[in-house]
């Protein structure tokens, strides 16, 4: 959605939780003019854009003068920037010199064009990290750390650390993922829009009709995972989970994913699993659009229950994105999907496949526990993962960042 159509502050009045609509403004009240930048490295595509394209225009009407920066270079450029990102999450690689420089000189040949003035300046990830050099006088820096920073390899760490020492605070999604470091942390999640069309209510009509449209039954219970092909997702355990549940519970299985034609590990995944599946009808590999956000909605609707079993996760939307439709979830204890589901209360946290297939035949077996979880990973969503709670987080840093300027 586009700016020009994007949903009012009092549209959210109708999903949020009672009085959210209410704190933001008061939040906001006094804050009227105050400028905010977001800088980050791509418009489109990942969650980072996914939420500022939803949070901008809600701080616009809030009277936050907000405005949204990206850092562009040579190709070189985002081959350093992919180091630094699996360097930082524990790949054993260098980070060479050239490496470096090329980083740097990104930010240096920004510098000559962008404006980087405003009251509070957010630099979101390590691509932008070293405009901090064009910091003006009195304005406050933050930087948003939207990765696992826990192990970072010492190389990349020692090149970027010079440089978040001087900004005015760091941001984490979760605790796990900070560093210590000399300036105040904070931790703030992520967070889904609850208008988006990954995320609004669909008629059960719709729902049905896109879901058979994808070849998928609703005579069965049905098991879903929506997750990009991605060893760390875990889609090959998912499958021999299922093989275990269908020894004792018809249901399908649906692994919907991107297509995976541009990225040669995707691709790779791609064929484990089809392997995996083994031409089984009840297993449904679905390849999706990047834009097939209607369709992941009314699958996560149909869903009986959703599984995230990953190994390795950051934060997990797509357990939020499940829990705020009112689905069980069965996750693997790992990353933010800790941080999301309550065990036993809104879902199962899981260690391993036979520890998956277990949580999955009990839910399956049971319509009333079912309904029970659903209904509290709904409210929990509502109070913890939407956009509303992410605004308000953003409002209490500008004040707390922007109180004596
Ligand atoms: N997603 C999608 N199409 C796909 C697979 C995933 O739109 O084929 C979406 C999914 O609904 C979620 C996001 O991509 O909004 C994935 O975010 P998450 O934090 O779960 O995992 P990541 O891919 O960032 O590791």
């Amino acid at each position: 959605m586009s700016p020009a159509n994007a949903p009012l502050l009092d549209d959210y009045a109708a999903v949020a939780p009672a009085g959210a609509i209410r704190l933001v403004r008061h939040l906001a009240r006094g804050l009227s003019g105050r400028s905010f930048l977001h800088v980050n490295s791509t418009r489109r595509g990942g969650g980072v854009a996914e939420i500022l394209n939803r949070l901008l225009p809600l701080l616009d009407e809030l009277e936050i003068r907000t405005r949204w920066e990206v850092i562009t270079g040579p190709p070189e450029f985002y081959d350093a920037t992919k180091r630094i990102h699996n360097t930082l999450q524990g790949a054993d690689l260098p980070f060479p010199r050239a490496m470096q420089e090329t980083w740097r000189e990104a930010s240096a040949a920004t510098l000559r064009h962008m404006d980087l003035g405003a009251d509070l300046v957010m630099i979101h990830d390590p691509q932008p990290l070293p405009l901090i050099d064009g910091r003006r006088e009195g304005s406050r820096w933050i930087w948003r750390c939207h990765i696992d920073l826990s192990q970072p390899q010492r190389e990349t760490w020692s090149a970027l650390e010079p440089f978040v020492r001087r900004y005015d605070g760091a941001v984490f999604h979760l605790a796990d993922f900070a560093r210590r470091l000399p300036l105040p942390a904070y931790l703030i999640h992520p967070s889904i829009d609850p208008l988006s069309d990954k995320n609004r209510e669909l008629p059960r009509a719709e729902v049905e009709r896109r879901v058979t449209a994808l070849g998928v039954p609703l005579d069965r219970p049905v098991l879903l995972q929506v997750s990009r092909f991605d060893p760390f997702k875990d889609p090959v355990g998912v499958i021999r989970a299922f093989r275990l549940v269908r020894q004792v519970t018809d249901a399908v299985l649906v692994l919907a994913g991107g297509s995976a034609d541009d990225d040669p590990e995707g691709a790779e995944m791609l064929a484990r699993v089809k392997e995996a599946a083994n031409g089984d009808p009840d297993i449904h590999v679905l390849l999706l659009p990047p834009d097939a956000h209607l369709d992941i909605n009314a699958l996560q609707r149909a869903a009986t229950v959703v599984i995230q079993k990953s190994t390795r996760e950051g934060f997990g939307l797509t357990v939020a994105e499940a829990m705020w439709k009112g689905k069980p979830v069965v996750g693997g204890a790992v990353g933010g999907i800790t941080a999301q589901l309550r065990d036993g209360v809104t879902g199962h946290l899981v260690h391993t496949v036979e520890g998956c297939a277990h949580a999955l035949r009990r839910l399956l077996a049971d319509r009333g526990s079912r309904e029970r979880m659903g209904a509290l990973a709904r409210e929990h969503a509502r109070r913890h993962l939407l956009i509303t709670r992410h605004l308000a987080d953003y409002l209490h840093m500008l004040r707390l960042q922007t109180a004596s300027s």
